[in-house]
C-alpha cells in the first residue's frame, strides 16, 4: 500500500515573517498525519524552513535544481547545496519551468538523474496544455515527458515521485475531475510498470487547483497517491484540510 504524499509548492511566494507564521500554523494543527507532508519552498528560505520544520513530520523540498554538479552556472543551485539544508524532495519539470525557462524533456530527465544521485527524491511534473487536451493528445504528451525520465534513469525510476499537473488546471481554479485525473494516472502507472517491477510503490500525485473542497474526491481514486498543492498551500488551514483528507 502506497502512503499518500501532500506536497506544497509555495512558488515565488513568502517572506521571512510570512513563512514563520505559515509553518507555525501548520505545526500547530498537523498532529500525526497518516500521509507524508512536504513543503517545496524558494531556495533562499531553505535554511529558515529547515529550522522551522526541524523535528516535525514536515519534510523540506526545493522547487528546482541544476542539472549540473557544480561550476560556472551563475544563479543555479546544485543538489549538493540542497542536501546541506536537509532537502528531501525537489520538483523537476514543473510546467512553469518548462514554459518560462524553456526546460526540455531532456533537461528535466537530467535534473531527475542528478537529484537521485544525491539522494533527493525528484517530484517529476508532467502535464498537458488545454490545446493538447482538446486535440486528444493528453496521453501522448505525458507519456513522452515521463519516457525521457524513465530512459535516463533506468531501474532508479522506482525512487521518483510523479506529479500529473494538467497545465490548464494550475492556478486557474479549474480542477481536472477525479475521473479525468484517474484516467491519466492509470496511464502513467502502466508506463511505470512496464519500466520497473517496483513501480507499484511509486507515488503519483495530482496537482492543479487542489483545495480543501475537492481533495477528498481526488485522493479517493486508486492511482492518485497525493497532491502537489500550489495556492492552497499558502494558507495553513486550507493545507491542513487537504492533509486531513488522506485519513
Ligand atoms: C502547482 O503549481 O504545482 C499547482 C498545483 O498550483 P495550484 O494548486 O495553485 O493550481
Amino acid at each position: 500500500m502506497r502512503k499518500k504524499l501532500i506536497a506544497g509548492n509555495w512558488k515565488m511566494n513568502g517572506s521571512v515573517a510570512a513563512n514563520e507564521a505559515l509553518v507555525e500554523g501548520l505545526l500547530a494543527g498537523i498532529g500525526t498525519p497518516v500521509c507524508q507532508v512536504g513543503l517545496c519552498v524558494p531556495s533562499v528560505y531553505l535554511a529558515q524552513c529547515q529550522a522551522l520544520v526541524a523535528g516535525s513530520v514536515i519534510e523540506l523540498g526545493a522547487q528546482d535544481v541544476s542539472q549540473h554538479e557544480r561550476g560556472a552556472f551563475t544563479g543555479e543551485v546544485s543538489c549538493a547545496m540542497l542536501k546541506e539544508f536537509g532537502v528531501r524532495y525537489c520538483l523537476v519539470g514543473h510546467s512553469e519551468r518548462r514554459q518560462y525557462h524553456f526546460e526540455t524533456d531532456a533537461v528535466v530527465a537530467a535534473k531527475a538523474q542528478r537529484a537521485l544521485a544525491c539522494g533527493i527524491t525528484p517530484i517529476v511534473c508532467v502535464g498537458e496544455t488545454l490545446a493538447e487536451r482538446e486535440a486528444g493528445k493528453t496521453e501522448e504528451v505525458v507519456k513522452r515527458q515521463l519516457a525521457a525520465v524513465i530512459h535516463a534513469n533506468g531501474h532508479c525510476i522506482s525512487e521518483i515521485v510523479v506529479a500529473y499537473e494538467p497545465i490548464w488546471a494550475i492556478g486557474t481554479g479549474k480542477t481536472a475531475s477525479s475521473e479525468q485525473a484517474q484516467q491519466v494516472h492509470a496511464v502513467l502507472r502502466s508506463q511505470l510498470q512496464a519500466a520497473s517491477n517496483q513501480a507499484g510503490r511509486i507515488q503519483i500525485l495530482y496537482g492543479g487547483s487542489m483545495n480543501a473542497a475537492n481533495a477528498a474526491q481526488l485522493l479517493a481514486q486508486p492511482d492518485i497517491d497525493g497532491g502537489l498543492v500550489g495556492g492552497a498551500a499558502l494558507k495553513a488551514s486550507e493545507f491542513l484540510s487537504i492533509i486531513a483528507c488522506t485519513h
